[in-house]
């Protein structure tokens, strides 16, 4: 089995990079990409460790940027096959980094604001150099503020909720484009997710340099998987796909099995390869 999309709790999973590549290898997955959000310190932990045991699991570089499409935030997935980002990209994710965090201490502070006990150094202690809204989110349903993280989302930290800060994201169209000359595959991370006229998005998107998609992702249905398989045809695009792993996270998705139809076709990575090298 192929996965090419999980996550470590260097951003919002819940394995450690040791054990997400000791899960990878009892799940049967043979080719496993961390694609954790704006950040590839999972990566790098899991890369010495696969390293040193070339035979327990194929590691691919990625990672999942969050980029904004006109008003949308959307997810981007990069891969780079041949092992390594290069340095001026890595440059560009620490950049992303500090954006997050300053988005962070006005959240904290817009919190305080309404009242809310509750400070930057304490999600900070959860989140560490990923923190983001699901960690503020924890954070004030174990202080009883909010029943679930849902509400902390619908009262607190959603798009249209009271609490919400805006973080300086980049547009999507710079995102390919750092991804595309560090030598790297984009591709569109789960579209079922995407608002609008997919057909139109997608157009755009191509002729700025987008070269795949995730047509393969747990929240599709077969239906759907199908219907983009056809998108990435009339596009052009390559075929990404993964389980979108978190760990408890997100409970009832296994990796390199989703739900437990993913049937992400097992080929999918030497296509990938060969793709790269026409
Ligand atoms: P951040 O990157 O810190 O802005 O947090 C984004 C994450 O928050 C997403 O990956 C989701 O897991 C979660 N999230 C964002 N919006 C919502 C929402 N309306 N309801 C529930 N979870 C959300
Ligand atoms: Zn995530
Ligand atoms: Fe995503
Ligand atoms: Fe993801």
């Amino acid at each position: 089995m192929v996965d090419l999309h999980s996550h470590t709790n260097e951003s919002d999973g819940t394995c450690s990079p040791a054990e997400l590549l000791y899960e990878a290898k009892r799940a049967g997955v043979r080719a496993l990409a961390i694609t954790d959000h704006d950040t590839f310190v999972g990566y790098d932990f899991a890369r010495r460790l696969a390293g040193e045991n070339v035979e327990l699991i194929e590691l691919i570089c990625g990672i999942e940027i969050s980029a904004k499409l006109d008003s949308q935030t959307v997810h981007l997935l990069g891969y780079f096959l041949d092992g390594e980002a290069p340095l001026s990209f890595r440059e560009w994710v620490l950049e992303l980094k500090a954006s997050r965090r300053d988005r962070n201490r006005r959240l904290a502070a817009r919190l305080q604001s309404l009242g809310l006990d509750i400070s930057l150094e304490e999600a900070e202690q959860r989140g560490r150099g990923m923190t983001g809204r699901p960690h503020f989110a924890q954070i004030l349903k174990e202080k009883g503020y909010v029943a679930s993280v849902q509400q902390a989302f619908d009262e607190y930290l959603g798009e249209s909720a009271k609490g919400y800060v805006d973080r300086d994201e980049p547009q999507i169209f710079d995102a390919i484009a750092r991804i595309r000359d560090g030598g790297g595959i984009a591709s569109l991370a789960h579209p079922v997710r995407i608002k609008g006229n997919i057909e139109t998005i997608l157009h755009e998107l191509c002729r700025r340099g987008l070269n795949a998609m995730e047509v393969y992702h747990s929240d599709h249905t077969a239906a759907q998987t199908n219907a983009f398989l056809n998108l990435s045809r009339i596009h052009g695009l390559l075929v990404t796909g993964g389980s979108d792993y978190h760990g408890a996270t997100k409970p009832g998705i296994e990796l390199g099995k989703g739900y437990g139809n993913l049937n992400i076709p097992p080929d999918l990575l030497e296509r990938l390869r060969t793709a790269g090298q026409g």
